[in-house]
């Protein structure tokens, strides 16, 4: 990802930069709206990486009216719907102070695991009620006439000449989805509260004068926007590619800046979505993961990798539910680790890959280096060998590694054995669990050809002489038969997997016997071997793999 780089030597000697993301907190926010925020510390991590003076934001569009139904009880429906977002009662009894309290704040208690830390957090309930917004206010009704003409020019949506670009929470009612202002006399505005302005808010009927300062009103979306631009200075603004399409919010926003409020508008950088399953996650549809959800499984480094391995204008499918995707996503982290490290990788990378690496990592300050030779298993295996039962973990993986974990190799060890925990709990594709066939020959066991029933028979044998007691014994045991028997490894591990878990791959074999009682193993191995065993062709089974 060398475009965040590229992005930061853009803005080089244009002074300090203001980075800001905002969201309407209207209900569960799913895993895709992480994209933005994550995309923001990038270009926030590689300004300060050039030497740029750089503030992050981060905005809470909590005067939004509530739209979704769907989150309500149905006796709330009548009376919430339109009100503002931080008016709305928390509808989980858990101690926020609003709905959008709620919703924004389990969204942005995902921000600084994920090494996501905004200089300012704001609530535009806030902003508002300080009176910070009232001069944009004045200004956009003084210049109501030529707001009208650009909705007009650049979105082709007429207004009628009565409309004025505010919106009146209904002192009455306490709705802002349902009122209309069509005067303003230079310091108060006359606003109507229509029973039917909305299809999906009901109005009171309510009409009167009021002054649209302090909180007593809110500006529409797209002045609301660029108001923020000016109010806090802002430089660079990533969005979304559904706001940044042609005559589309992003442009009107663009236009009021310059025309309305007279300034230039941030730089932008839109980006894709990330389908869940080929569809687009939406907010309010409950279709797809929280992102808290998806961030209690995939931690930090590969969560913020997911979205970083490709450019921002690259949609990402991402569809983790029964599928390896989540093991594949720590994969190609790896490999991305093992570039960084110079080692040779398979198949390849896209350019910036040490970029995408670096800007994955949690701690913006890590030893970039040290953290790329970092020993990490692979995802795939650890998360069987966790299912092996009895199993020492540490003592595999250092076996693998070839010498002791560093405390920061235990630590990833660690979180990527619980990450690999809750894959199984709540991803995982029935393939990837593993039972041990206690029971009867599994059914695999049976399709065994000769030279693996041979290999097995053979294998028990040996193993109620032997007595190997480590995992290491059994492998070099398992390797020492199958060469004896003219069976290819491949096709001996099959042979055990086969018999034991009733799938044809699983945890390194020596690891998944040395885990099982050994009169048990040698019982199993001789069952599964058969009489076929002892009475094969020798070689039979035997090509070389
Ligand atoms: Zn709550
Ligand atoms: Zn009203």
């Amino acid at each position: 990802m060398d475009w965040a780089d590229e992005l930061a030597e853009r803005v080089r000697g244009s002074g300090p930069q203001v980075v800001n993301d905002s969201k309407t907190p209207s209900g569960t926010v799913h895993v895709g709206s992480l994209r933005g925020p994550v995309i923001l510390d990038a270009i926030t991590r590689a300004l300060r990486a050039t030497g740029i003076e750089t503030t992050l934001l981060y905005g809470v569009d909590d005067l939004d009216p509530m739209d979704a139904q769907a989150l309500l009880t149905p006796d709330a429906v009548d009376h919430e719907m339109g009100r503002p977002l931080a008016h709305v009662p928390d509808q989980v009894d858990d101690g926020h102070a609003s709905y959008a309290r709620h919703h924004a704040g389990i969204f942005i208690d995902t921000f600084a695991g994920l090494g996501i830390h905004p200089d300012r957090y704001y609530w535009m309930s806030e902003i508002y009620a300080a009176g910070e917004m009232d001069p944009f206010i004045r200004i956009a009704l003084d210049r109501a006439s030529l707001v009208r003409e650009i909705y007009q020019r650049v979105a082709n949506v007429r207004h009628p000449d009565t409309w004025h670009p505010i919106s009146v929470i209904c002192p009455n009612c306490g709705k802002v989805g349902t009122t209309i202002v069509t005067k303003w006399d230079g310091e108060r505005v006359y606003y109507e509260c229509r029973e039917a302005l909305v299809t999906w808010a009901r109005g009171c009927g309510q009409s009167g004068w009021v002054a649209p300062y302090g909180g007593a009103a809110k500006l529409p979306w797209n002045l609301e926007w660029a108001a923020q631009w000016s109010l806090f200075g802002v430089t660079i603004e990533p969005c979304g590619k559904d706001l940044a399409t042609a005559g589309g919010s992003r442009d009107r926003s663009d236009a009021i800046a310059r025309e309305v409020f007279e300034r230039e508008p941030p730089l932008n950088v839109p980006y894709e979505f990330l389908n869940i399953g080929g569809k687009k996650m939406s907010t309010s549809k409950g279709r797809g993961a929280a992102a808290h959800t998806i961030a209690e499984v995939v931690p930090a480094e590969q969560l913020r990798f997911l979205f970083l391995r490709h450019r921002p204008n690259h949609a990402i499918d991402f569809d983790p539910d029964g599928t390896d995707q989540i093991p594949r996503l720590f994969d190609d982290f790896d490999k991305f680790a093992a570039a960084t490290a110079g080692r040779e990788v398979r198949g390849d990378l896209p350019p910036g890959s040490e970029a995408t690496f670096r800007y994955s990592l949690l701690d913006p300050d890590a030893d970039v280096a040290a953290e790329a030779v970092a020993f990490r298993p692979a995802f795939g295996h650890l998360a069987m060998l966790i299912q092996v039962p009895g199993v020492d973990v540490v003592e595999l993986v250092e076996a693998e590694k070839g010498s002791g974990l560093t405390d920061h190799e235990r630590a990833l060890l660690d979180q990527r054995a619980g990450a690999a925990r809750a894959w199984l709990d709540a991803y995982a594709p029935e393939s990837a669990r593993l039972t041990i066939h206690r029971e009867g020959l599994p059914e695999a066991a049976g399709e065994l050809d000769a030279g693996q029933r041979r290999f097995l028979a053979r294998l028990a044998e040996r193993a109620s002489r032997e007595e190997p007691a480590s995992g290491d014994a059994w492998q070099t045991l398992i390797f020492a038969v199958a060469t004896d028997e003219g069976v290819p490894g491949r096709k001996a591990f099959e042979a055990i997997y086969a018999a034991f878990l009733d799938r044809p791959n699983g945890p390194r074999a020596g690891w998944l016997l040395a885990s099982l009682d050994p009169a048990f193993v040698v019982a199993r191995a001789s069952e599964a071997g058969g009489p076929a065993g002892a009475s094969g062709p020798a070689g039979a089974g035997g090509a070389a793999a």
